[in-house]
């Protein structure tokens, strides 16, 4: 049997940050019975901790700690032009969390965040009662799980059941949760709701083992991905990002097989297919760093801000996940 590394880095935190503002908040209570052992230290603000400077991110990323605090608006950001709207004319993301209980190899945090500890954000009804304000105005396509993994978290902090929760009472409300892990048993309580979509990232073994550290493998993936098929949820699949890694072909190939020989393509909501992207100067900071990563310091080109593989490998790349997935799934269903 395969095993799921859900719980690879959930060990428990040595210490706890709780800004005083935090303490008031019941989600605040819920994570620290998770922790009964950790250090408490009060702050007064996130900042002061997350932000200070001369931090090493990839020291730090090795034992975390966790700072739970109070978000201040906005609470909502228009999508990036990098990411998938998925034909969404009003598509946000939003973050009740910074950083990842993963820790991939590629990943954007890196060069993003100045601290690898992780921040929870307590006051998540203050986010609904944005996303209601919005909602107000036009229908709202909201990423939840962007900066982060938060099915990961689940059973540290329930975010993605409340967000669920929340998103059956609203009618122009779209949600996606998107994760890498293999913790759906954790929502399987729920009943499905229309204004949800789970979406998994899928990638080769080869990739998971090489760049996608503490992550699932494939296997474990697909088997949260089928039940929450068979349950009734709506269900996304993104090959994204595709590496240029050796023998690229075989390895995506064999994915989408294994793939399709799992889920029922037929009850597939939709596949968004995207290769690697980053903005350069998150991969400039990131390269200082990890400079033994063939990944990250291949010859990349930049259009526009952001780091990619030429135009040309790009779309081998696009253009051979694509042809495979085609063969399981309709065009209008799959999105580049
Ligand atoms: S799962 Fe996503 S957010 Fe988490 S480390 Fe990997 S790339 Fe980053």
């Amino acid at each position: 049997m395969q095993k799921s590394k859900d719980s690879f880095f959930t060990n428990d935190f040595s210490h706890i940050y709780i800004e005083k503002e935090a303490w008031k908040y019941p989600l605040t209570q819920t994570i620290l019975q998770r922790f009964p052992h950790a250090n408490r230290i009060e702050i007064d603000r996130y900042q002061d901790v997350f932000n200070r400077s001369k931090q090493n991110f990839f020291l730090q990323k090795h034992a975390p700690k966790l700072i739970l605090a109070v978000k201040k608006a906005p609470f909502l950001y228009r999508g990036a032009e990098v990411c998938h709207d998925f034909g969404n004319t009003y598509f946000y993301y939003t973050s009740s969390a910074l950083n990842c209980l993963y820790n991939c190899e590629y990943c954007f945090l890196q060069g993003m965040f100045p601290s690898a500890n992780i921040v929870l954000f307590v006051n998540i009804d203050d986010y609904f009662t944005e996303v209601s304000h919005t909602l107000q105005k036009h229908p709202v396509y909201l990423a939840i799980s962007y900066e982060t993994d938060l099915l990961a978290f689940e059973r540290i902090a329930p975010y993605v059941s409340k967000w669920i929760d929340y998103a059956r009472e609203q009618e122009d409300l779209l949600l996606e949760v998107r994760s890498k892990s293999a913790n759906y048993t954790a929502i399987q309580h729920l009943e499905p709701a229309s204004q949800v979509i789970l979406a998994w990232t899928l990638s080769p073994d080869a990739v998971i083992q090489q760049f996608e550290a503490g992550t699932p493998n494939l296997t474990a993936r697909l088997k949260s991905l089928r039940q929450a098929i068979d349950d009734g949820w709506k269900v996304r699949i993104c090959f994204d990002p595709v590496l240029h890694i050796e023998n690229w072909q075989e390895h995506y190939r064999e994915c989408i097989e294994r793939t399709f020989s799992v889920v029922p393509a037929e009850k597939i909501q939709d596949i968004s297919i995207g290769v690697f992207r980053i903005p350069r100067d998150y991969l400039k900071k990131i390269r200082k760093h990890r400079t033994d990563s063939a990944l990250l310091h291949y010859p990349f080109e930049s259009h526009d801000g952001v780091f990619s593989y030429p135009h040309e490998i790009a779309k081998q790349l696009i253009d051979h996940v694509y042809q495979h997935v085609n063969t399981y799934v309709p065009k209008e269903k799959i999105y580049i």
